[in-house]
This record gives structure tokens, C-alpha cells and sequence, in this order.
């Protein structure tokens, strides 16, 4: 080895700068993260990427003292360790690194004013030398203008994503940084455009506000409100009902004590609550509150302060789970009002098309409906007037093409796909009663023999767990097996198949585990095999029956893959369909 030397300044702070602004939004997360500390109520990003790449940010917070100025942005100067203690930390920011960070990689500005000035102080420093300190003009607060960033680090420029990528980072964790502090505006403008406008608020349900502001109202209405206290921490939660699902968690924010967390345990710990509901490959979309008493929590584990440690970790995961699923049990019957509204949309824009083609072309005007009072004492008013409104599913009409339930209410039609539905009752019931040790088991008329030869030594091996998911089977012979009885709830099915796929399922998880999610994979493989398949016939007796079992199901809503299980049409929805109102 060489002689072993210590690094030069500039290389250190070029490291330790790094750790800390990677990429221009790390820039505007550091800014906006001393906004709030400094109490700002209005924080304004402007940015432009390109050559130039100018980040500014303005608050209207405290501001800094004349004589503090220069020092902020010195190595290691810090304002906030008021204790002089790592692990009471309540402010985002405590390392002192941030500013000098930025000033060294920047031709860096800053103007402050606090309340015992009368006029602001404002410095200049380039790539790391101070150039200017001087009196000057501004408001109470604080403006930082960051230029050329990154210039003197080639490398670090090299590797920035396109322009494109990092806008809508920096988009992304003011919408984020926003959900967190509900009583700040943020308006965040890129080449003097803007692009987000957040009106922050005072009000207690200031948080409502926002989340209705950044995942709009359908979010709102497909979702629930929960909230949990404990004496180490409290948990405030949206969280959306499995319909509506995304394709990945970019929309599902974590805040812990007020700072955006980017953690894969806690997102494993959502997805865990939703197993069962959601198909692998669909994320639900949360937006998760947690406070923690700060001597609780380490923060100081990452530089950019993303990620966390927390003492009893296992109480706070747990409760998670258990507020999302006894919330989503008891939402039950509720389905994302995005499948209705993508389905009026749908069937609009068919119609649209149909019009076009089939009538407009041979002259009809289909607008000029004269007769309009007639035409409004629609049929439903005239025949099928409801009494009875307890079901909320209403009652069976007809089945289409033997796979859709159609059932009217008094103010609705609702379509069932049947297989889905009843899916997922016999989930549920297979879930309830396995929990509880007692499914209900059929013994089959004839006994079947099953040739499953290459799977057979892997049934037996989990004959046990197997036995208490409600069959009974044994050895026969070479290369079968012989069922006796099945789960009486799966009525009559294919058992052969549901024995290949049972196989293939214990195989992919390997031990089939009682204690954790293996189990409910299992149980969902066994519901997929549930009696009423697509095609079949059912009658209106069968259909009702279906109706109201969903009714008293938990998580009816939807099958085990997040998928609507039924879809309702308010009646004035399929009335403006036709144009009618
Ligand atoms: P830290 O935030 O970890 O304290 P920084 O380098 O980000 O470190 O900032 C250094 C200090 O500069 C802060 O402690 C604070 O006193 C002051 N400061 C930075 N930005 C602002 C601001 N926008 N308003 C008021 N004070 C600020
Ligand atoms: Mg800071």
C-alpha cells in the first residue's frame, strides 16, 4: 500500500457534500426542510433546469440574524440542537451540513431578514468563497438563489437524470414534503410557470384539505380515515379501499414526526394488511402519519435523513396492520368510484361512437328531442317501483352471457360478476372458519381418486395442514391420492384441478406456515376453485342468494385481486347516459 495521508479540504467536502445534495432535488428538500424549521407559512420554489440550473426558494419564516449569516453557512453550524442531544431531535434538520453543502457546489445567494433588523443581510458565495456580504433590500424571511449547481462537479452533473426526471422529482417531494405540513403553502414554479399552487391552512382538519388537494376527491371517497393512539405513538392513516389501486407506491407517502420516510419495511408492512385483497403486482395508495416520541426514534442513520429506527417497531407495525384490516372489513360493500366513473366513460364514449357511425351519417339529428316531458316517465318509474330498500345490492333481474348478475335498487342497477363475487365469500369463509377451526367439510357422494403422481409425495408431506384447510384425502395406490370430503362451502367442483393447483402453491412458498401469509395464499388458490364459475347458469334464487351473502361478506367489494366484484350505475347516471338530464 501507499502512504496512508489525510484527504485535502476540498475533496472532503466534495464527499460529504455529496452524501448530502446528490441531484437537485436533494437541493429543494434541504431548502424547504429550513423554510419549515424556520416556520415559514409560505414557501415559493422556482426552478430552472438546463445549463443554468437555478433553484430558489423564498420563505416568509423567521429568518437568520445579521451576525449568524456567514456562519450558516460554515461546516457544522447548526441552529437546532437546542439540547445539544442526538436523540431529542425535533426540527428536520440538525447537522449543519446542508447550506455548506450547497454554497460549495454553487454560486450560492442569500438574503435574510429576522424581526430585530431593519434591513435584510445578504451574502454571496461562489463554489465555496464568500464574494459579498452586504445590507440589502427584502422582507421578513429568508430567499436563497442557487445557480450553475454542480458546475465544478462534473461527474456529479454527468450523472443527473434528464431534466425531465428531475422536475418531476422535485414535483414529486413538494407534493409529498405538502402532505406533511397541511397549514403551509407551497408554490412550486419551473421556468417561471407554475406548477403546483398548495394553499395551506390553519383549520383542525387542515390535513383532509390537503390530501383532497394532492389525491383529489375519488381518492377521498375511495378510501377511510382511521387514527390510533398509544402511549409511545400515535397513527393517522388514508388509505385506500383495494379497488383503488395503483401499479406501483409512488403515490403512498410516509411521514414520520413531520419528515418524509422512504422505507421498504414500512411499505412491506401496508402491502402485508392488504394481502389477500390485492394481486402482487397492484399497490394500494396510503398516506401514513406516525408520531413517535423523538427519544424513540434514531434519525441520524442516513445523510439525507430518509430512513429511520425506531424502538418496539414490532407494536407500531402490527397496529398498522390492524387499523387497515378492520377498516377495510368493515368497508365491506364499498367499491372504487373510479371503476363507475371509468365505466359511464366507457359506455359514453361507445355511444358516441355509435351515434356517429350508425345515425348521425343518414341525417337524423338525435338532439332535437321534442317530446321531452313524455319521454322522462322512464320505465323504471312506471314498472318497477321499490319498496323494500334494505339490500343494498337490490334484487337479482337477469343474468347476462352467465357470467354477470344484473340487480336493481331503488335508486341503482348494479352489475355482479359472479365468479368474482363469490370468490371471495368463499374466501371469507374459508378464512373466518379455518381461523376458528372449524370448516365446514362435505363428504363426497363418490370418493375421487386423483393421479397426481410427481405432486403426491408434497400433498402427504403437508397432509396436516392440508387436513385443516377441510379436505380429507390419503395414499392410494402408486401414483394417486383419494379424496373423501372437500370444504363444503366450494359446492361442486373440479377436484382434480383444485389438487394440481394446491400442489403447485405449496410448492412456489415451500413450508406452508399457519402463522403468516402462506396460509392465505393458500386459502385464495382453494376460493379460486368455487363452484360458481363464469358460465354458469344461475337462477333468480341462486343469483339473490349471491346478492345477499356479498352483503354480509367482509371485503366484498372486491375479488382477491383488487378487482371490483360488482359495479353500481345510479340510476340518474344511466339517465344522462341517454341524455335525459
Ligand atoms: P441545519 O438545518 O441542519 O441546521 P443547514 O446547513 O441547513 O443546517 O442550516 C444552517 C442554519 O442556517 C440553520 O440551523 C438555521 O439556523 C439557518 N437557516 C438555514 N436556512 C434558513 C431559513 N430558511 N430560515 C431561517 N434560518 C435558516
Ligand atoms: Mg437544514
Amino acid at each position: 500500500m501507499n502512504e496512508i495521508k489525510l484527504l485535502s479540504s476540498e475533496i472532503i467536502n466534495e464527499i460529504a457534500a455529496g452524501e448530502v445534495i446528490e441531484r437537485p432535488v436533494s437541493v429543494v428538500k434541504e431548502l424547504v426542510e429550513n423554510s419549515i424549521d424556520s416556520l415559514a407559512t409560505k414557501i415559493n420554489i422556482n426552478i430552472e433546469l438546463g445549463n443554468s440550473l437555478k433553484i430558489q426558494v423564498l420563505d416568509n419564516g423567521l429568518g437568520i440574524e445579521k451576525k449568524y449569516i456567514e456562519m450558516a453557512i460554515k461546516k457544522h453550524t447548526t441552529s437546532k440542537l437546542i439540547k445539544k442531544s442526538l436523540d431529542n431531535i425535533g426540527t428536520l434538520g440538525f447537522r449543519g451540513e446542508a447550506l455548506h453543502a450547497i454554497a460549495n457546489a454553487s454560486e450560492f445567494k442569500m438574503i435574510s431578514k429576522n424581526k430585530n433588523m431593519n434591513e435584510a443581510a445578504e451574502i454571496v458565495v461562489l463554489y465555496g468563497k464568500l464574494t459579498r456580504s452586504r445590507p440589502s433590500k427584502g422582507n421578513l424571511g429568508t430567499l436563497i438563489m442557487v445557480k450553475n449547481l454542480f458546475n465544478k462537479l462534473p461527474v456529479r452533473r454527468k450523472f443527473l437524470k434528464s431534466d425531465k426526471v428531475e422536475s418531476l422529482a422535485i414535483k414529486n417531494f413538494i407534493t409529498k414534503i405538502s402532505l406533511a405540513y397541511p397549514n403551509i403553502t407551497f408554490i412550486f414554479s419551473q421556468d417561471n410557470k407554475e406548477k403546483l399552487n398548495l394553499l395551506g391552512r390553519q383549520e383542525n382538519n387542515n390535513i383532509e384539505a390537503r390530501i383532497k388537494e394532492i389525491y383529489g376527491e375519488n381518492f377521498l371517497k375511495s378510501s377511510f380515515y382511521d387514527e390510533k393512539k398509544h402511549p409511545d405513538f400515535q397513527i393517522k392513516i388514508y388509505a385506500s379501499i383495494p379497488t383503488y389501486n395503483k401499479s406501483n407506491w409512488q403515490q403512498t407517502t410516509i411521514i414520520i414526526n413531520g419528515r418524509i420516510i422512504k422505507d421498504k419495511l414500512f411499505l412491506g408492512v401496508i402491502k402485508a394488511a392488504y394481502a389477500g385483497l390485492l394481486a402482487g403486482n397492484r399497490f394500494p395508495v396510503v398516506a401514513l402519519y406516525i408520531n413517535i416520541k423523538p427519544t424513540n426514534l434514531d434519525i441520524n442513520v442516513h445523510p439525507a435523513k430518509t430512513e429511520v429506527r425506531i424502538l418496539n417497531r414490532n407494536l407500531l407495525n402490527s397496529s398498522i396492520i390492524k387499523i387497515i384490516r378492520n377498516n377495510l372489513e368493515k368497508i365491506g360493500l364499498r367499491y372504487s368510484v373510479e371503476a363507475e366513473k371509468e365505466l359511464i366513460k366507457k359506455i359514453k364514449k361507445h355511444n358516441e361512437l355509435k351515434f356517429n357511425k350508425d345515425l348521425l351519417d343518414i341525417g337524423m339529428n338525435l338532439f332535437d328531442v321534442k317530446n321531452k316531458e313524455e319521454d322522462n316517465k322512464c320505465l323504471y318509474e312506471k314498472e318497477n317501483k321499490f319498496e323494500d330498500n334494505q339490500n343494498q345490492l337490490g334484487f337479482a333481474k337477469a343474468q347476462i352471457n352467465n357470467m354477470f348478475i344484473v340487480a336493481q335498487t331503488s335508486d341503482s342497477l348494479i352489475l355482479v360478476d359472479q365468479h368474482a363475487a363469490h370468490e371471495r365469500i368463499v374466501l371469507e369463509n374459508l378464512k373466518k372458519n379455518y381461523f376458528n377451526n372449524k370448516i365446514v367439510k362435505q363428504v363426497l357422494m363418490m370418493p375421487e381418486v386423483i393421479n397426481i403422481e410427481h405432486g403426491k409425495t408434497l400433498l402427504l408431506k403437508n397432509k396436516a395442514t392440508i387436513s385443516s384447510l377441510g379436505f380429507v384425502f390419503e395414499d392410494y395406490g402408486d401414483k394417486s391420492i383419494i379424496v373423501r370430503e372437500i370444504p363444503a362451502v366450494l359446492g361442486n367442483i373440479n377436484i382434480l384441478q383444485l389438487f394440481q393447483d394446491l400442489y403447485e402453491q405449496i410448492r412456489k412458498i415451500g413450508e406452508v406456515n399457519p402463522m403468516d401469509s402462506s396460509i392465505e395464499k393458500i386459502l385464495s388458490s382453494i376460493a379460486c376453485h368455487n363452484s360458481i364459475r363464469a358460465g354458469k347458469k344461475l337462477s333468480l334464487e341462486e343469483m339473490n342468494s349471491i346478492l345477499r351473502l356479498m352483503e354480509s361478506t367482509p371485503n366484498s367489494g372486491q375479488c382477491n385481486h383488487g378487482r371490483p366484484t360488482f359495479i353500481e350505475l345510479k340510476l340518474k347516471d344511466v339517465e344522462s347516459l341517454f341524455g335525459r338530464i
